[in-house]
């Protein structure tokens, strides 16, 4: 394994943005990611792990530290005799391309996970999710190195603590770096298509029970009319967290803006629909400012321009943040990383 000094990041990350990595290496299996974390602990630096860099915002002054991008390869799947499916795929493997096989399999859980970028040792850290599904429902353990204690250990779904773009992996920063994901995915599962945008997709086409294949097609189809195009413009998808409130604020809200989506969670409270408040109450679809908009068709995704920097997309997010708090007194975070220098 080689590890590089002064390697720009912006090519490794579909924001296509961030400065030079003091440090950046590559690891494809267990004993080069021990190695390179060492490295880091040797030189004192901090490190981090990078999938596919579609979930982070670079500094223009690059990272401090060292960058090691995961490429571990390789996935399995079992058959344990239930009604579910064991599958493992380690860290480095393309997470659309792997949701696909496991469609072809017809394996149930993922499908409706199709199309989103990354790898598959990010899917837990942030708990992805999309149209109604969210992959900490489907995995049964992750193995990680504990970075502490330099151990290969397996965590199972209770301790990977998952919630609404949420994990251990988000609170104990850096500790744990995501080797391998098992999954349990079900052979004879149903398709969950209550979704609005797919209900209405299957709905206009008289399609009642439509098949694996045809949802993961479906959302394929959604997305390219929904979302941009991330090998070409710069962009993490949703810069922003749906922020959760309790009902009592929800009620409130509603009483000034009565059309405002609302999604019960489980424990009572409600998830508000940022993108609604962006574009109905803070006028901001599409607005532009230098190099960086909101998407013309979805204000909660931020779009660069090519040579928009880092500071540019941050204080256009501070600009976003500071509108929805004057019109709503909500706080919102990012869904998307900021690296520090
Ligand atoms: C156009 C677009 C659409 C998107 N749509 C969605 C969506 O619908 N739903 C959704 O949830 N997300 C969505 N995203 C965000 C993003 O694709 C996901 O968060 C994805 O899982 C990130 O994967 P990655 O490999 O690119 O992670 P990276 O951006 O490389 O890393 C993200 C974070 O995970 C950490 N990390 C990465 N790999 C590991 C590892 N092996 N071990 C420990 N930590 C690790 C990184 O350090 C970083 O903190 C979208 C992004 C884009 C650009």
């Amino acid at each position: 394994m080689t590890i590089s000094e002064n390697v720009v990041i912006a090519p490794y990350t579909t924001f296509k943005i961030g400065g030079p990595a003091r440090f950046f290496c590559i690891v494809t299996n267990d004993d080069e990611l021990v190695e390179a974390v060492t490295f880091a602990k040797e030189k004192a630096v901090r490190f981090i792990v990078l999938g596919g860099g579609s979930n982070v915002l670079f500094s223009d002054d690059g990272f401090n530290g060292l960058i090691i991008k995961n490429e571990m390869m390789g996935k399995t799947f079992t058959d344990d005799g239930t009604l579910y499916s064991v599958v493992d795929a380690n860290a480095g493997e393309d997470w659309d391309e792997f949701v696909a096989l496991t469609v072809e399999k017809d394996l149930f859980g993922i499908e409706n996970l199709s199309s989103i970028p990354g790898k598959v040792g990010a899917a837990p850290v942030q708990n992805i999710g999309a149209y109604g599904a969210e992959v900490g429902k489907v995995v049964a353990s992750v193995r990680v190195l504990d970075t502490e204690t330099m151990k290969f250990v397996e965590l199972s779904f209770v301790d990977c603590k998952f919630s609404y773009r949420d994990s251990i992996f988000k609170h104990e920063k850096g500790r744990y770096i995501v080797t391998k994901v098992r999954f349990r995915l079900c052979k004879q599962g149903e398709v969950n298509i209550g979704y609005k945008d797919l209900a209405h997709f299957f709905a206009d086409r008289k399609i009642a029970k439509p098949s694996l294949k045809e949802v993961r097609n479906a959302i394929i189809e959604i997305r390219k009319n929904k979302l941009p195009d991330w090998k070409v413009w710069g962009t993490a998808g949703s810069f922003f967290k749906n922020p959760i409130v309790t009902a009592e604020v929800f009620a409130e809200l509603q009483k000034k803006y009565p059309e405002l989506p609302g999604y019960p969670e489980s424990d009572g409270r409600i998830k508000v629909s940022l993108g609604w408040i962006l574009d109905k109450v803070c006028d901001a679809k599409g607005l532009t400012l230098g190099n960086v908009s909101t998407y013309e068709k979805q204000a909660l995704v931020l779009v660069a321009k090519p040579g928009a920097t880092a500071t540019e997309v941050i204080n256009f997010s501070n600009e976003l943040m500071k509108r929805v708090r004057e019109k709503t007194g909500l706080i919102i975070e990012g869904e998307v990383e900021w690296a520090v220098v």
